[in-house]
This record gives structure tokens, C-alpha cells and sequence, in this order.
């Protein structure tokens, strides 16, 4: 059996990961306390580093992070790793995002989300890094109150809904969370189980 301690302070990245592992031996807490460490990484794959190493100084335990996020094609990439500080509120981030692409055609309103995933061992040493997407359009208008964050305006064609729309266990099938998490799990499997 291993515990592993994510480090994130946000419940639904533990809920969402807790309901994508199926396996038993290995067991996912949250880091302990305030956990807010300055995420000043380049990208994703630094800020996950950053938040591993950090959980680990604290909990001296195997430590997982998810740095994650949402990257339009037609800004740029933004808000990406910004996701989290792109405006006060997520409803405000969700008003800001849709004024910005008020005259943007549904063709080129392609957009991706990413998850990073670092696991680093107690002594903060990276020893994993994993990375999923899931692509899709940003809708014009939010639709939907499963998940959270910007799943309501992020559309996917293949099942003509919003993320937000999906039910959890579906979001959990295809998610960006899920196509980094999956291998990862695997890759404990093989190497610390
Ligand atoms: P992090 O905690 O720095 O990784 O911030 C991630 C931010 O990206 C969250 O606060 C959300 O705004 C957004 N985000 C990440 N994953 C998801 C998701 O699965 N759905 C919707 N928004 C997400």
C-alpha cells in the first residue's frame, strides 16, 4: 500500500482523482494546512513541480501535483497557466473569457485543457511527471453545474455537450485530469507498489 498526499488545497481535483483510482492500495490525501505556494513556474509541468516539492517539505511523503488549466487557441493559449488568478471569481473569469471571444466564430473557438502531473518522493525528488488534454470549443454561453472551474463553457463535440453538462463519471472517463492520471497510476503500479 502507498499514501500519497496531493498537493492542492482545491476538493475537487482530490474527489475527481479519488473517482478516476480504482485501485485500493494506493490512497490519496490533501496536503495539510494552508497550502499556497507562489506558482511562478513557465508552465504547467514547472508550477506542478513547484506545488509537489512544497507538499513534500511539509508532509515528508511521496506528494503528487496537478497544475492545470484552460488554453484558447484564439488568445493566445490564455488563460492557461493563469486559469486559477484570471479574474476574482469564477463566474467573472467565465464573463471575462466569453467578452473576450464575444466576435469569435464557433470554428475558431478551439480550445484545450491540460493537466500536469508531478510525483516527486519525501525527499521532494521529482521521480514522475505525466501530461493529459482534452480538446474542445469554448460555447458561447455557460451551460451545465457538474464539475466546476470553466466546464461550463467548455464544449465537446463528440458528445455534444458542455464539460459541465457531462455527468462526473463521464468527465472522469475523458478528461484531461483522467488522461494524466491514468498512466500515472500505472507507472506507481509498476514501480512503487
Ligand atoms: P491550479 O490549481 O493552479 O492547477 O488551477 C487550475 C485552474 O484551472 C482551476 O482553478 C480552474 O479554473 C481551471 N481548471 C483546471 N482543471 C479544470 C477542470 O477540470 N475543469 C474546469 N476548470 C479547470
Amino acid at each position: 500500500m502507498i499514501k500519497i498526499t496531493l498537493a492542492t488545497s482545491n476538493p475537487h481535483k482530490l474527489e475527481e482523482i479519488n473517482a478516476i483510482n480504482k485501485n485500493k492500495d494506493i490512497i490519496f490525501d490533501v496536503v495539510k494546512g494552508d497550502f499556497n505556494p507562489v506558482e511562478d513556474g513557465k508552465n504547467f509541468e514547472e508550477n506542478a513541480a513547484i506545488k509537489a516539492k512544497e507538499a513534500a517539505k511539509i508532509m515528508k511523503t511521496f506528494c503528487l501535483a496537478d497544475d492545470s488549466g484552460l488554453c484558447i487557441d484564439a488568445l493566445e493559449g490564455r488563460p492557461g497557466i493563469h486559469s486559477a488568478r484570471y479574474a476574482q471569481t469564477q463566474k467573472e473569469k467565465i464573463e471575462k473569457l466569453l467578452a473576450e471571444m464575444k466576435n469569435v466564430p464557433y470554428d475558431w473557438r478551439s480550445a484545450h485543457f491540460v493537466s500536469s502531473m508531478v510525483l516527486v518522493n519525501a525527499d521532494g525528488e521529482i521521480i514522475h511527471t505525466q501530461t493529459g488534454k482534452v480538446f474542445g470549443y469554448i460555447d458561447d454561453s455557460p451551460k451545465g453545474t457538474n464539475g466546476f472551474g470553466y466546464d461550463p463553457i467548455f464544449f465537446i463535440p463528440s458528445k455534444n455537450q458542455t464539460m459541465a453538462e457531462l455527468p462526473n463519471e463521464e468527465k472522469n472517463k475523458i478528461s484531461h485530469r483522467a488522461n494524466a492520471l491514468i498512466p500515472m497510476l500505472e507507472w506507481i503500479e509498476e514501480n512503487l507498489l
